[in-house]
């Protein structure tokens, strides 16, 4: 079934290709575990769309310049090695610039992901894949204090992490650094004071390293608020990404700018379809199933 709609709705690419001709794709990457697949990706990205930086985003958010057609942003959250070892040689040969979104508490640590400490824990004792997500979905909703608490019961787990000589020469090569929180709460559950403190020591790391730009910022998880929202806006922070799996609309509002998710071992087909904006679609005609 799944193979027949991604079959079906992908005669309509053509169609919604040239109707959203200068809507602005940005597409949101997490770790990179097939380099050989997202290498496909990219091809086929760079045959199909005009693929922009930060750069060129701000000077048609803030000073009204026009994005070419088929404008597509990359960008990658929470800063996995992987990107370092699998994403970034792949960016680097075929010229391609993306935005990654670090965790700034996890650069320069062994700390790993909140939610693999969950994970890894919890495959341990024998827990279903299905249940460890639908727990880590269930610790997202919780307040932060529950979170934290949640999170004490386990046994902490290492990961490798990006150094600060990792992140610096990602910089170097076309790899703008964003702001993803320093230690990537849902913003949504958080008290002002956490949520003060969460943008005040990101902002510190950037400046310190003197890497970056602490002001565009992707929302972790995608959770916002209104109240989010306005403090964000408090904190000098100009460009805010969300995870909604949409293709932004023709005037973009800089503090909600719509992501699709993507994965880098997505087949093709399905990459193509999720990229071209009709994967609400698809999750839509799904429910009818
Ligand atoms: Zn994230």
């Amino acid at each position: 079934m799944r193979n027949l709609v991604y079959n079906t709705l992908k005669l309509f690419h053509p169609i919604f290709n040239s109707l959203f001709k200068n809507r602005l794709r940005v597409l949101a990457y997490h770790d990179i575990v097939d380099e050989a697949n997202f290498e496909t990706q990219i091809i086929w990205l760079k045959s199909q769309y005009n693929i922009i930086d930060i750069s060129t985003l701000k000077d048609h958010l803030f000073y009204n310049k026009k994005l070419p057609v088929h404008p597509l942003l990359i960008t990658l959250d929470d800063g996995d090695i992987t990107v370092f070892k699998k994403g970034f040689p792949v960016l680097k040969k075929y010229k391609i610039g993306a935005c990654l979104f670090i965790i700034t508490d996890l650069i320069n640590s062994s700390k790993d992901f909140w939610w693999n400490t969950i994970r890894k824990n919890e495959k341990k004792k024998g827990l279903s894949e299905k249940d460890i997500l639908k727990l880590i979905n269930e610790s997202k909703a919780l307040s932060n204090k529950d979170r934290i608490q949640l999170l004490e019961k386990y046994p902490a787990t290492s990961q490798q992490q990006l150094t600060i000589d990792e992140v610096k020469e990602l910089e170097k090569d076309r790899v703008f650094i964003g702001n993803h929180s320093h230690t990537h709460p849902m913003f949504d559950k958080l008290e002002k004071k956490d949520l003060i403190n969460e943008l005040e020591q990101a902002k510190n790391f950037f400046e310190k390293n003197d890497v970056g730009d602490y002001r565009v910022f992707a929302y972790p998880n995608g959770n916002l608020s209104e109240y989010t929202e306005a403090l964000l806006q408090e904190k000098g922070i100009e460009m805010a990404f969300l995870f909604d799996h949409k293709v932004n609309e023709k005037k973009i509002n800089p503090f909600r700018i719509s992501r699709i998710a993507v994965d880098s071992d997505t087949p093709l087909t399905e990459f193509k379809t999720k990229v071209s904006g009709l994967h609400p679609l698809i999750l839509k005609v799904k429910k009818q199933f």
